[in-house]
């Protein structure tokens, strides 16, 4: 993509309605842009990220057996009404009237409507396990909205849903969630801790939320260093195989938000020396809810021995929207945003010193066409704009890698390569750099 074509509309300042650097540095870098309080457009540069992290969420649900399916935004309210939700849930549920009078809703999670889909298509034991997910948008109406695309009234969720006959085939499908939610997070460049949640009325203890630790969340964590070192992508993973020790050496540590914090248990469990307190920001959260859907909605089963009962369901919610401010205020300098390469909206920024020279423009619209050609993703600083402010910009959207072409270093034969994240320079020639930023 040519810098002089692309629609990226970056501010110098920073914006007066911004409290936290994920909300500052998405609106400096032109990613989003606000519709209404809570309300985002997603400009190019963003949606390219919110697509990137997208994909690594659905490549992990569907590695781990779930499938994908797409419900609406707007729902009808008889079904919410049936759960007793439609009552329970407030003024966060933005309530719809439809012109023939019917009560409608715009949907802020879908438990209800997939029990309905679910119930209705199966019958026997046999139907089960199931797990089906859909990424769509959800509607809260927060009472305060804030922090950008953290905390929106509109926003994107992967939410899915697991269907079982009994707490053993239950507690099997939130394993394989609590594993891909580890490997999800991970790919993403992020460290992310399943810390122990509210279960409700329901008890047990399979309620986590993922939480990843940056000074500005909004919850104070406290956990054991150890899960800090853990590499999760070291090892592959049979989803089918038994999970049980994996989220055994989570849980066998402390990891607990404010809200389910105890002091005394805290130092009990973990040394001085590996006490972590920090602040967090949930991205996800994981949880175990029996039949309180299926009960009220009917979604029963008939067993082996011809009994009818009630499935047993968890729900799994991913907050992909808010992981693109989450990954943000985790990731990021005094000069601006630092991609991991994996969600990063191109891998390089190329820059083009001097447009004007002919031989710094034909080299730099060479390397274009070789990269584009390699199936690298670039985006070209081919503006007439001067290098310090192309520097800048380069740093402030954080491409992994920033490309130099420049007279000066052309007349020795080189270009160069500097790492947003180290800051590392290398001078070395177009054909080197080329083949480094293909591999
Ligand atoms: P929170 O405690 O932050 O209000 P929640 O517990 O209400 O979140 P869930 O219902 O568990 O959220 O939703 C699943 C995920 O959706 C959350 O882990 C979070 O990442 C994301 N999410 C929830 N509310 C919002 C919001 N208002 N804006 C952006 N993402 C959100
Ligand atoms: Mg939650």
């Amino acid at each position: 993509m040519r810098r002089s074509a692309f629609f990226m509309p970056t501010l110098k300042e920073k914006p007066a309605e911004a409290e936290i650097v994920s909300h500052v540095l998405m609106l400096r870098a032109g990613m989003v842009r606000q519709a209404s309080a809570g309300i985002y457009s997603w400009l190019p540069l963003g949606f390219r990220v919110l697509k990137n992290i997208e994909r690594i969420v659905r490549e992990e649900q569907d590695a781990a057996g779930a499938q994908e399916v797409l419900m609406p935004t707007i729902q009808a309210a008889d079904l919410w009404k049936q759960s007793g939700r439609y009552d329970d849930y407030g003024k966060e549920m933005l309530r719809i009237e439809d012109r023939h009078g019917r009560e409608m809703l715009y949907g802020p999670t879908n438990e209800e409507l997939i029990t309905d889909i679910f119930r209705h298509a199966a019958k026997s034991y046999r139907d089960l396990p199931k797990m089906l997910y859909h990424i769509q948008w959800k509607f809260r109406d927060e009472v305060r909205p804030r922090f950008g695309v953290m905390r929106g009234r509109e926003f994107l969720m992967k939410d899915g849903y697991s269907f079982d006959l009994d707490f053993e085939g239950a507690k099997k499908s939130y394993n394989k969630m609590f594993v891909a939610y580890l490997r999800t997070f991970a790919r993403m460049g992020l460290k992310a801790i399943p810390m122990e949640a509210e279960t409700g009325p329901i008890g047990g203890d399979l309620s986590h939320e993922f939480i990843i630790l940056a000074d500005t969340g909004e919850t104070e964590v406290f956990c054991h260093a150890d899960l800090l070192d853990y590499d999760v992508l070291a090892e592959s993973i049979d989803f089918d195989g038994d999970l049980s020790p994996i989220v055994d050496y989570w849980t066998k540590y402390y990891a607990r938000t404010d809200d389910m914090h105890d002091q005394a248990a805290y130092e009990a469990a973990v040394p001085e020396d590996r006490r972590v307190r920090r602040r967090g920001i949930e991205v996800g959260h994981i949880f175990y809810f029996g039949d309180k859907y299926s009960q009220p909605l009917g979604a029963e089963v008939t067993t082996a021995d011809d009994r009818q009962v009630a499935v047993h369901s968890g729900s799994y919610g991913v907050g992909v929207s808010r992981l693109v401010g989450g990954i943000i205020e985790a990731s990021h300098d005094e000069h601006g945003i630092i991609w991991p390469e994996a969600v990063a909206p191109f891998r390089v920024g190329l820059i083009n010193l001097k447009v004007d020279d002919a031989a710094c423009s034909g080299a730099a619209e060479d390397l274009y066409g070789k990269l584009m050609n390699a199936g690298v993703e670039v985006l070209y600083d081919d503006t007439e704009e001067r290098g310090g402010a192309k520097f800048a910009e380069m740093d402030l959207i954080g491409l992994p890698w920033q490309l130099v072409v420049g007279p000066r270093g052309l007349k020795n034969g080189v270009v160069e390569l500097k790492e947003r994240r180290s800051g590392e320079r290398q001078e070395l020639s177009p054909e080197a750099a080329l083949a480094k930023l293909a591999s």
